[in-house]
């Protein structure tokens, strides 16, 4: 019997959002690969991810060393550094990378990286708020 290929999960940017990202990836026994520029971060991050490396992201060089094309699907959780998000985010499309998760800072980050047509761009604070906001005024509990 042929065994599905294991999914490949890489997480750039290990702030709050994409280090807890990268922790439940691993939590659930997935492969993931850990990359910040800060080398700390990446210290940090070794014993939750499979592999951890220091890389700045926009240089398209260093992510191909990295290996990032094996890698199937890609969060980019550098929220902060808007410039060094958006430039991330063209490489890896250009690189083919399949699905490419990136969180927004604001909306015109949001606007940019719907035009460099991510996959998915997540606005965790606006997101998380309209999701409290339906609980306010459900009266099912739904999951979130
Ligand atoms: P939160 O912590 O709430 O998720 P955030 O998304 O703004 O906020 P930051 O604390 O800014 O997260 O973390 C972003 C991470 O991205 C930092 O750890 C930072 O070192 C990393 N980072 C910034 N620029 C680059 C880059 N060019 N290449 C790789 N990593 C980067």
């Amino acid at each position: 019997e042929k065994q599905p290929r294991k999914k490949q999960f890489a997480v750039i940017g290990l702030g709050r959002f994409g280090g807890s990202v990268c922790k439940e990836l691993h939590a659930q026994g997935h492969e993931v690969l850990a990359i910040d520029i800060d080398e700390d971060k990446v210290r940090e991050y070794a014993e939750f991810s499979t592999h951890a490396v220091s890389i700045d992201t926009t240089d398209e060089k260093a992510l191909k060393n990295a290996g990032i094309r094996n890698f199937d699907h890609v969060v980019v959780a550098i929220g902060d550094h808007i410039q060094a998000s958006i430039l991330t985010t063209l490489s890896l499309k250009e690189l083919g990378i399949e699905k490419v998760w990136v969180k927004a800072q604001n909306t015109y980050h949001q606007k940019v990286l719907d035009k460099l047509e991510a996959d998915l761009v997540v606005h965790p604070e606006y997101d998380m708020g309209k999701r409290i906001a339906h609980k306010m005024t459900s009266d099912k509990v739904i999951d979130f």
